[in-house]
C-alpha cells in the first residue's frame, strides 16, 4: 500500500522526464525561460503527434499512451490521495465495523468533513427514491437507507477512497454481499445486498466508479441497496449526506453533529428539541413557560416530567433551565 504511493509519483516524473527529453532543442540558448522552450524535431516535419493506442499500466488510473511519432507517456487519471493523518486509524479488513468499542464519551460536540473539493468529487451511490430510512425498524435499528433497485444495477463509489472491507453473504450477516469504502475524510460508506462486489480489500476508487452490482444477498425482501454512513464506526442518517432521488449531495461540507450518532435522529428533523446520544429528549425552558405547558407539548404529565428531573410541582423554573423531557431507548 505505502510503497504503491511512493512509486506513484517516480513514474509520473519519469513520464515527464521521457517528454522533456526526447523533445528538449539542445541548441537552445541557455537562458530561456521554461516558458519559451522550443519543441524541435530535427528529423520530422512540426505536425501535433497523434495518440496512436492507450494500454492499461499495473495501476488502473495510469496508462501508458504510445504516440504516432514512436514516443509514449503514462498518464496519470487522477489516482485518489490520501493524505490524511490518521487514515489508517482503527483500520480492519477483517471486520465489518471498525473502532469497535469506542464509546462517544470522547466525541467532539460536533465536526466538519469536508465532502468534496476541486480535486475530489461525489456521485450518488444509486439514484432513487429512499424506501426504509434511517430509524428503529420494528424491534431492530436500521442504519442505514434503502434504495430499491434491479439486480445487476451499477452501484458506485460516493467519494474517492480505499475499499476497507469486501464480504460474502456467509461472513456478514445480514448485509449479504457488502462492501466498505473508507474515505480520506474519515468517513466510510457501506454497500449491502449486492450481487456483485467488483472491488477488492485495499484498492483505491474513485467517487463514481462502479464497485459493485445491486442485488438482494443477506437479510433482504427484495433488490435494493442498503447503503450506510459511518463516521468512527458509528452511524447517522446518510440522507444527512445525499440527496438520493436528485443525485445530490446536501452540503460540500458536512457538519456532524453528536445527536446524529441517535437512531432517533434523522435528516429533516427539526432541531428545537436536542437529542443528546442516549436518546434522552430535553428541552430549554423559554420565558412565559410552565411545567404544564411542556407536558402537554411532549405529551406526558406534570408529574412525570417531575421525577425525571428530580423537581416538585411547585418548583420554580429558571429560563434557560434543560429539562429531560422523554428518555431515551439507547
Ligand atoms: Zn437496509
Amino acid at each position: 500500500m505505502k510503497r504503491f504511493f511512493l512509486i506513484l509519483p517516480l513514474l509520473c516524473a519519469f513520464g515527464v522526464n521521457m517528454k522533456a527529453q526526447d523533445f528538449y532543442d539542445p541548441y537552445a540558448s541557455p537562458s530561456q525561460t521554461p516558458d519559451s522552450i522550443r519543441i524541435v524535431r530535427a528529423d520530422v516535419p512540426q505536425i501535433e503527434k497523434q495518440a496512436i493506442d492507450t494500454i492499461p499500466s499495473s495501476d488502473k488510473y495510469i496508462k501508458i499512451v504510445l504516440y504516432d511519432d514512436f514516443t509514449w507517456e503514462y498518464i496519470d487519471e487522477g489516482h485518489p490521495v490520501i493524505d490524511t493523518a490518521g487514515f489508517y486509524e482503527g483500520w480492519s479488513t477483517e471486520m465489518i465495523h471498525a473502532f469497535r468499542g469506542e464509546s462517544l464519551e470522547s466525541f467532539p460536540d460536533s465536526l466538519d468533513l469536508r465532502l468534496v473539493d476541486s480535486l475530489h468529487n461525489y456521485s450518488a451511490p444509486f439514484l432513487g427514491k429512499v424506501h426504509s430510512g434511517f430509524k428503529f425498524r420494528g424491534r431492530r435499528p436500521h442504519y442505514g437507507v434503502d434504495l430499491p433497485l434491479s439486480v445487476g444495477d451499477t452501484i458506485r463509489a460516493a467519494f474517492d477512497g480505499i475499499v476497507r472491507y469486501s464480504g460474502r453473504p456467509s461472513e456478514t450477516g445480514g448485509y449479504g454481499n457488502l462492501i466498505v469504502i473508507r474515505h480520506d475524510n474519515g468517513l466510510e460508506t457501506y454497500y449491502g445486498h449486492l450481487s456483485a462486489r467488483l472491488v477488492n480489500v485495499d484498492d483505491p476508487v474513485k467517487a463514481g466508479e462502479c464497485i459493485g452490482l445491486g442485488g438482494s444477498t443477506g437479510r433482504s425482501t427484495g433488490p435494493h441497496l442498503h447503503f450506510e454512513t459511518r463516521y468512527h464506526g458509528k452511524p447517522f442518517d446518510p440522507q444527512r449526506v445525499f440527496d438520493f432521488e436528485n443525485g445530490v449531495i446536501r452540503d460540500s461540507i458536512l457538519t456532524i453533529h453528536k445527536h446524529y450518532f441517535n437512531i432517533h435522529s434523522h435528516y429533516g428533523q427539526t432541531d428545537k428539541e436536542s437529542k443528546s446520544a442516549s436518546g434522552n429528549v430535553y428541552y430549554k425552558v423559554k420565558k412565559g413557560d410552565n411545567l404544564g405547558k411542556i407536558a402537554k407539548r411532549y405529551g406526558t404529565t406534570v408529574g412525570a416530567l417531575c421525577r425525571l428531573n428530580g423537581i416538585k410541582s411547585t418548583s420554580v423554573l429558571r429560563i434557560g433551565q434543560r429539562l429531560l423531557v422523554r428518555k431515551g431507548t439507547n
